[in-house]
């Protein structure tokens, strides 16, 4: 009468109940919201250094003085070294 050990997940395990606390960020607890872009002034969920993500394909595709400038605010950002 004693549980045997077991590392499989067996069918009483809820599957919601695993891997669902995985934050968007580690400092920021909020929901997501769209934010503004301010390349485009679109609304957009995910942007980086306040650029959505079409922004910045469409910059990294263009490759000029405005991506190299979205690039050294990211390095600024976020210490990304070439
Ligand atoms: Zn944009």
């Amino acid at each position: 009468m004693q549980p045997s050990p077991s590392t499989t997940p067996g069918p009483g395990s809820a599957p919601w109940a695993v891997g669902h606390t995985r934050g968007m960020s580690d400092d920021d607890t909020s929901t997501a919201l769209p934010q503004t872009c301010v390349r485009c002034g679109s609304q957009a969920l995910l942007r980086i250094v306040g650029r959505c993500a079409d922004c910045i394909g469409q910059l990294g595709l263009a490759g000029n003085d405005d991506y190299a400038a979205w690039r050294a605010e990211v390095k600024k950002e976020f210490g990304v070294q070439e």
